[in-house]
Order: structure tokens, then sequence, then C-alpha cells
């Protein structure tokens, strides 16, 4: 086997196909968000495709404490959970996250890829003929966690309730069940009908698996996510939620009943075999959470941004999909044409977004993913609709239908 050969073979292929990627490099400076210099040019742009939804990423609050915390505790955590990584703020910060999501318990994890992959192939592989019933757009930590618990598994067609519910029925109801899905879905932004899924469940003795990474902090009255938003908290089993983006920092989590928490905390490799995360982060977290619970104003700011960039998106005919949430895909269609937009963007108006491309999202759906925060400025979204204007013409992309 020629290895080198094979792997540069392997990577011409994807730059043959324009799906290779590339990183643009990023400083990103306290106090400036959405602002960022690009490492290699040295210029200030403006970020439109973060994950720090509410710029908590930069708070004040956050920083003050991660930084007493670090001067304090040191750097890292120094061991797994079980072995002298567990701190009073691991433990404090999985008080507070249950009491965010109106669960009993919560485990934390390194990511909430972790999160997700090792609970559900925790779930699937010890669960006796467990059968995972899961959206087809569910994300690649959903569907890698399923696929390494070899468990029996159902893909039900996108947010379609009468196809969950014929793979249901074609269950034998004794069978354990976990039926996965995302609240808000991470490409095209919709939200799933998480009310009829929740009576399914019910209704076939299934258990209710919820991802909230793109909801948790940014929905619901004290920003518990979705489920809060539409009161069916009681309703899910397992919510799954990251630190790394209303929340501005890393770390995965899990929130369910005493019982199920203390089965992944006693039986996940993705939790057991791996340095805790780092005193400072966990603390970090703590303020962010109890912040955002205590202070609806980010999210109201967000809400307001996100409609208002639809609003002149739709006024310049841009076509963007329709849904409910903030993140708003703005469909290309081509993956060369993606590029293009976007090198045009940065290097012509110093505006940063990444193009998103398959296997991201299927082939012919390239798109933009436009994520406004909480502190983008009107002005900002002013600019950005006039730069995408301008380069719709002069690459004669296609106007909304
Ligand atoms: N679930 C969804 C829907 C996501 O979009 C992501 C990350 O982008 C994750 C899980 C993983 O979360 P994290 O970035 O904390 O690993």
């Amino acid at each position: 086997m020629m290895y080198q050969s094979f792997f540069t073979q392997e990577l011409e292929r994807l730059r043959h196909e324009k799906r290779y990627r590339t990183f643009l490099n990023l400083e990103r400076c306290v106090g400036e968000f959405p602002y960022a210099i690009s490492g290699d040019s040295k210029q200030k742009i403006t970020v439109w495709c973060s994950n720090d939804y509410l710029g908590m990423g930069q708070h004040s609050q956050v920083r003050k404490v991660m930084i007493e915390t670090l001067k304090r505790s040191g750097t890292g955590s120094g061991g797994t959970r079980n072995i002298s990584g567990n701190t009073y703020s691991h433990v404090a910060l999985e008080k507070t996250l249950s009491d965010f999501h109106q669960k009993e318990a919560s485990l934390v994890f390194t990511s909430g890829y972790v999160a997700n992959e090792t609970t559900l192939a925790t779930l699937g592989s010890c669960l006796p003929e467990c059968v995972f019933l899961s959206d087809e757009k569910n994300h690649a930590s959903i569907i890698h966690g399923i696929r390494n618990s070899r468990a029996q598994k159902k893909i039900f067609r996108h947010n379609d309730v009468s196809h969950l519910k014929e793979l249901l029925s074609s269950t034998p109801l004794h069978q354990p069940k976990i039926i996965v899905f995302e609240s808000v879905y991470s490409m095209d932004g919709d939200v799933s009908p998480m009310r009829e899924i929740c009576a399914l469940a019910k209704q076939y003795n299934a258990l209710t698996y919820l991802d909230e990474v793109h909801s948790a902090g940014l929905y619901g009255s004290q920003g518990g996510g979705m489920a809060q938003d539409l009161g069916t908290s009681n309703d899910i089993d397992i919510i799954q939620g990251t630190l790394g983006k209303a929340f501005g920092l890393i770390g995965g989590y899990i929130s369910g009943t005493k019982e199920l928490i203390d089965f992944i905390r006693s039986f996940a490799p993705g939790f057991i075999f791996t340095t805790s995360l780092p005193p400072a982060i966990v603390a970090g977290a703590l303020v962010s959470i109890n912040y955002l619970k205590n202070n609806a104003q980010p999210r109201k700011q967000h809400q307001f941004n996100t409609n208002y960039l639809k609003k002149k998106l739709e006024e310049h005919g841009l076509p963007y999909l329709r849904n409910e949430s903030h993140i708003v895909p703005l469909i290309v269609g081509n993956a060369q044409k993606c590029k293009e937009v976007t090198d045009r963007l940065l290097h012509h108006y110093k505006i940063y977004i990444q193009p998103i491309n398959y296997p991201t999202v299927p082939v012919g759906t390239e798109r933009l993913r436009l994520t406004p925060s909480a502190l983008h400025t009107p002005q900002m979204i002013n600019y950005l609709v006039q730069a995408l204007v301008e380069i719709w013409k002069d690459l004669s992309l296609p106007q909304a239908a």
C-alpha cells in the first residue's frame, strides 16, 4: 500500500469536487465580537457564521470567574471524573443544568459531540434488543453514536410524524425504543414537531432523546431551550446540549432522571475514560448559564436581529429557507459558486461566512448558513444584505421563487 499517495489522491478528489475545506485563521478580540481579526491579512472582518449566538464567549462575568478559577485552581482538571478530576465546580454545574432543564440530574462531557456519541452508543448497546428511531437529518454525532451501538435503527423522514408512527407501529411494543431528534436542525434551522413526537413516544412506550444544541440558552422563558418554550420538558426523557454555542465555552451534557444519569455515568466510555473539563471552563459555564437564565434581554435581541435579517433578505428576494429559528440558510445550490460568494464576501466586503457543502448538506443545496448574533447591529445587517445583493447580481444567482 502506498499510504501517502492514497491520502493525496483522496484529498485531490475532494478538491476536484470543490469540497476541500480551508479554515480562516481568526483572532477573536474581547469586546469586539462579531468583529474579529483575520489572521493572514490582519484585517478586521465581521463574522456571520459563529455559533457564539449571544456573545457569551466574551462576556465580562464569564471571563472574570474563569480568570479567578484559573488563578485558584490552575489549568487542567488532572484526571477523569473517577480519578481525581471531579471538582466542586463540576458537581455544581450538573446541579445547575438539572434545574435549567427541569430534570433530576445531569452529566457533563467534554463536548456535545461526545455527549451524543457516547450516550447513544451506551444506551443502544446495553438496552436489550434496543431499536433507535432517528430523524434522517440528525447530526453526525447522533449518527455515529447509534452506529457504534450496533443496535437496530429505523430512520424516519425528516420531521415526518406519520412516518415515525408507521415505524413505531411495526416494532413490537415490548421492545425498547428510543426516538432521537433535534429541536432546531443545525443546517436548515427548522424546528421539530416535538409535541406530536412526544405523544407518539407515550403511545408506543418509547424513550425520547432530544438534542437541544442549537436551542439551549436561546429559547424558553429562562433559556431552557425549545422543550421549555413548548412546555414539553417533562415529556422528554433525555435532553442533550452543548456548552459551546449559546453559552460560549466548550463541553456537552445530558439531563434526565437520576437513574438514567447514574447509568450513563457508570457505563459510558466517553464519560469514564477521558479527562474531565478544566475547572475554569466549568466555572465559566456555570456563570454563563445562570446569567442567561436570569436575563432574557440577549435572547430578545437575538430574535429581533434574526427577524430583521430575514425581513431584509425577503425585501431583496434573496433565497433563504423559511423557518422558525435563528439559523438563516441562504441557498446557492452549487459548491463552486458557494465558495465564490464567500470568497467575494471576504475579500471585497470583509464579511466572513463559511460555505456549507456536501456531506454537511445534500449536493445541490450548498448554502451560506447565516447566524445573526445578539451583537450584530442593524448597520451590519444592512451592509451584509447589500453585499449579498451585489454578489447575487454579479454572479447571476437565482432569486427567491
Ligand atoms: N448536535 C448538533 C445538532 C450540532 O450541530 C453539534 C455541533 O455543531 C453538536 C451536536 C456537537 O456539539 P459540540 O460542538 O459541543 O461538540
